[in-house]
């Protein structure tokens, strides 16, 4: 077996000898990603193993809104629909927005999209990612032939013809004939494979906070581009907004140290006041942005998913959307191996769900780091194209619904569990 080691920890993993649990699959990482990916290969007769650093925080205060949210869109409520989530989701709280409007900071042009041009009730909606993790991980713990192994950490990994085997922290030892990497962006398990990536640093950061504006927000998705980075207002149900306000490193340092009065003026000027004026509720965070991509996201034995294979700019809240994707095509292929008998960690399979989501998944990377170059120019002819583009395409209703369907998972070549 080729060994491969974590850098050192606290933990002393004990050699591994004989293993303490085997499984069919083991997946890494239960956040949103791993753990839907698990609950859709649960009770097919494959015996899965599901590590997960830290286990989901389990209540908070109602009315509490968590700073880390996310637009689904309708592939992805429709998988969690099948996988008995949603109604939970919907019941922990699911903020629905209708519409999208988005203009830019420099030139003034605007287009927008509304479901109601498509017959559709909404364009999605904004859920907090611990409620989708909770409601997927209390189905996960009535699947059968499903273990939970949390908190757990990871301190070697070895691999060979068999499988894989895993030394946690604690010493126990797992092995596993296929290995599923759902652990973010950055991933220890594509580290320790030696899975190369490619993409640069945005050298942007995103603030997020939520936000109590003057105005109803309309059930709108309001984006204004600046110069600086896009700034997105996201509708709650209470009325408030959850933004993510990319910008520079040098812009993101002076926003962050603003106290919440001067950050709260900063942000209703960013936003033209089409709010009104808007206040922070609440503390903010930041996260670094970056486009990466994994050079491969299978090998025999070894599959990733989610943002352990791709990060995107969140301008477009696209990453958990693509990455549900990924966990719903893969999780297809090993049915597929199921029907027709052969082995789940085997290339012929792993390449099936490869094929299907590589190719997808870079087309929306770059298109996303081509919108945000594209909005992040002054030049006078950049300025005036773009401008240009969103009247036009704000004019033609044909092109909008296609941009419309597309994004809310209307289109076609979508995995089973997303299908309409
Ligand atoms: C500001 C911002 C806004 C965003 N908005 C949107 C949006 O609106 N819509 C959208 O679709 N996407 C959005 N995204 C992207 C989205 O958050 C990510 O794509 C998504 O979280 C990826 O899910 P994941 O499960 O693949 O990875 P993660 O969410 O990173 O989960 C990885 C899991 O693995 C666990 N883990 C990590 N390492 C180990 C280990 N060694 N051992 C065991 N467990 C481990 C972690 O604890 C975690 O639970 C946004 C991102 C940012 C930064």
């Amino acid at each position: 077996m080729a060994r491969r080691k974590a850098s050192p920890g606290a933990d002393q993993p004990v050699p591994p000898q004989g293993a303490d649990r085997a499984f069919d699959l083991l997946v890494v990482g239960g956040g949103m990603v791993g753990a839907a990916f698990a609950l859709a290969c649960a009770g097919k007769g494959l015996a899965i193993g599901l590590v997960e650093a830290r286990p989901p925080q389990r209540d908070w205060p109602k009315g509490e809104f968590d700073l880390r949210v996310s637009a689904l869109g309708r592939a992805s409520q429709r998988m969690l629909e099948r996988l008995g989530a949603w109604g939970r989701i919907a019941a922990l709280g699911a903020s629905p927005y209708r519409r999208m409007h988005v203009w830019d900071g420099v030139g003034g042009a605007a287009i927008t999209f509304d479901s109601a041009d498509l017959g559709e009730p909404d364009l999605g909606h904004i859920v907090e990612n611990r409620a989708i993790q909770l409601a997927l991980w209390e189905r996960l713990e009535q699947a059968p032939d499903l273990t939970l192994i949390s908190p757990a950490s990871i301190a070697d990994l070895e691999r060979g013809p068999q499988g894989s085997r895993l030394v946690l922290g604690d010493g126990r030892i797992l092995e596993g004939r296929l290995l599923v990497a759902a652990d973010g962006r950055d991933s220890l398990i594509r580290e320790l494979a030696g899975i190369p990536t490619q993409g640069w640093d945005y050298d942007q950061q995103a603030i997020v906070a939520n936000v109590r504006p003057e105005q109803w927000h309309q059930e709108t998705a309001w984006q204004r581009f600046l110069p600086t980075g896009p700034l997105a207002l996201l509708p709650l149900a209470d009325g408030r907004c959850s933004i993510v306000w990319s910008a520079t490193e040098g812009r993101a340092e002076e926003l962050l140290a603003l106290d919440d009065h001067d950050f709260s003026v900063a942000l209703t000027e960013a936003s033209e006041d089409r709010l009104g004026r808007i206040r922070v509720d609440g503390h903010r965070a930041a996260v670094s942005l970056r486009l990466q991509h994994a050079e491969r996201y299978v090998e025999p034995g070894l599959a990733l998913i989610g943002d352990a294979a791709h990060a995107i700019h969140p301008l477009a809240g696209q990453g958990v959307n693509l990455g549900f994707l990924d966990a719903a095509e893969l999780a297809a292929a090993l049915d597929l191996a199921r029907v027709r008998r052969r082995d789940i960690a085997s290339l012929w399979i792993l390449r099936r769900y490869e094929r299907a989501r590589r190719g997808e998944n870079l087309a929306m990377l770059m298109a996303m780091d081509a919108f945000k170059r594209a909005f992040g120019s002054q030049l006078p002819p950049l300025v005036a194209a773009r401008g240009l583009g969103l009247a036009l395409t704000d004019r033609m209703q044909p092109l909008k619904r296609l941009f419309m369907g597309r994004a809310l998972g209307l289109g076609e070549g979508l995995p089973p569990l997303a299908r309409p």
